[in-house]
């Protein structure tokens, strides 16, 4: 297994139609170990293949506290409801958004076996599931996006070392 790198926005892969997977073999199954080591190692909770440069249909997701595990080929079942979430994606690291997702989605397709899956998402797993499946027709966020204020520049965390903290709580005394 190893981290593969994230394609940016706005790399070319990104707005291909991905092609379904015709057999799961093992390159497949060395893809999605690789995807889900990438999303991990990038803290997201989900990742589409054309992410890391492959245009199949092929998807992980990674809920806080729960296995992480693979779509192959996913399609919907159903979509029902819609909310307003911000969203925010690895391939395009320094914008959030704001759009309308579904509240919950069946997905069905093939998990890293081959074997057919349904998956029931509710909330960020809908969330997540829409739009890595999004992923895999090209389509990014910021697409979904109604208007441009509700399109913002994410600010960079601060990062303070704890030494120069208390250093500085130290020197105020
Ligand atoms: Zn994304």
């Amino acid at each position: 297994m190893s981290v593969r790198p994230i394609v940016k926005y706005p790399d070319q892969v990104l707005r291909q139609k991905a092609k379904t997977i015709p057999v799961v073999d093992k390159s497949i199954k060395a893809l999605v170990d690789d995807m889900i080591e990438t999303m991990e190692a990038g803290s997201g909770c989900g990742l589409a293949a054309p992410q890391v440069g492959v245009s199949l249909r092929c998807i992980v997701l990674g809920m806080p506290e729960e296995e992480p595990f693979a779509i192959i080929n996913p399609e919907f079942v159903k979509r029902l409801g819609e909310r307003e979430i911000e969203e925010g994606c690895l391939s395009v690291p320094d914008l959030g958004g704001h759009i309308k997702r579904s509240i919950s989605v069946i997905v069905k397709g093939l998990d890293r076996n081959g074997k057919p899956i349904r998956v029931r998402g509710k909330e960020l797993l809908c969330q997540a599931l829409e739009h890595e499946i999004d992923h895999l027709n090209g389509v990014l966020f910021i697409d979904r996006v109604e208007s441009p204020d509700k399109l913002f520049k994410k600010e960079k965390p601060v990062e303070v070392e704890a030494k120069d903290a208390v250093a500085e709580l130290v020197s105020k005394r």
